[in-house]
């Protein structure tokens, strides 16, 4: 298998690309910002995909904000976004405990993005502060926690010793992209705790998972014609083809080029179609109208 470098390709190549999709779907740490920094050239790529006319939605797997904060976040970096184009897993854990009907109490191991959109479908939590055990939670949510402590976990193995009890993930990731030296453990760091000490499996609802692929499948998108843009293969690309799009992985986030060479040899993860070392490389290849 082989993954095309896009700055190779002959301008009726890149020209050939851009019509073969309508939709873009864009993860956001590491494709068009780093932490509260833009992506040089991202918010152009972005801009340009609207103008001539592509569908577009931001599918992260970041817990810790609701889907407003990420459109403001957006804007504020020079993208355009509305809250309909954002998809995060703070608003997928709202979605599907809505949808299974469920009337209990959440635990949260989380941030207050999950709790905010967890209020705005109805539905009751314990915060994200210290809370007593509560005999109405029904569930425990697991999202980022930079306050995660041992009680926390003792508090959630607690719940999940009853069977009934639910266990949902946002998302599994094992780090978040960090410019410079620096290795943020991510989400999945809590997740594997949490399943090691209740010897359970949590639903995971993020990228890659199922549910967030029967959310997009759900959209109304064309598969064929849908790009899935990303900066990891285990996530972005392995949902982009598990869903039959098109993928494009860039190398700004947290995938480097020696990473992909080591996922191609240890056939780790899927390979992405095509491969740019920033999105915002995508302008200056586009043949001039
Ligand atoms: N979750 C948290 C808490 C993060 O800080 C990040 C990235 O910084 C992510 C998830 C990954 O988000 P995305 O899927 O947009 O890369
Ligand atoms: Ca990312």
């Amino acid at each position: 298998s082989s993954v095309t470098n896009l700055q190779e390709a002959t301008a009726e190549q890149v020209q050939e690309f851009l019509n073969s999709f309508d939709t873009v779907l864009t993860d956001c740490d590491g494709v068009l910002w780093i932490d509260n920094n833009s992506i040089p050239g991202a918010a152009d790529a972005m801009n340009f995909f609207r103008k001539i006319g592509k569908k577009i939605f931001f599918v992260t797997n970041n817990s810790t904000k609701i889907r407003t904060d990420f459109a403001s976040k957006a804007q504020q970096l020079g993208f355009t976004a509305t809250q309909d184009e954002i998809l995060s897993t703070a608003y997928l854990v709202a979605h599907y405990l809505k949808g299974i009907g469920f009337t209990k109490k959440v635990y949260l191991l989380g941030s207050n993005g999950i709790a905010e959109e967890l209020k705005a479908v109805g539905i009751r939590h314990t915060g994200v502060g210290p809370s007593d055990l509560d005999s109405e939670v029904g569930a425990v949510v697991v999202g980022f926690d930079e306050h995660v402590s041992y009680p926390k976990f003792m508090k959630a193995a607690c719940y999940l010793a009853s069977e009934e009890c639910l266990f949902i993930a946002t998302n599994t990731d094992e780090r978040f992209p960090k410019s410079g030296s620096i290795v943020v453990p991510g989400t999945g760091t809590l997740v594997r705790a949490v399943e090691t000490c209740s010897e359970r499996k949590a639903l995971v609802l993020g990228k890659p998972h199922a549910y967030v692929r029967k959310f997009l499948e759900s959209c109304g998108l064309n598969p064929a014609r849908t790009l899935m843009i990303g900066d990891r293969c285990n996530t972005d690309i392995e949902l982009g083809v598990r869903c039959g799009f098109q993928t494009l992985l860039v190398l700004s986030g947290v995938t480097s080029i020696k990473e992909l060479e080591k996922i191609r040899l240890e056939k780790k993860a899927p390979l992405p179609d095509v491969v740019l070392p920033k999105l915002g490389d995508l302008l200056s290849l586009v043949p001039p109208s």
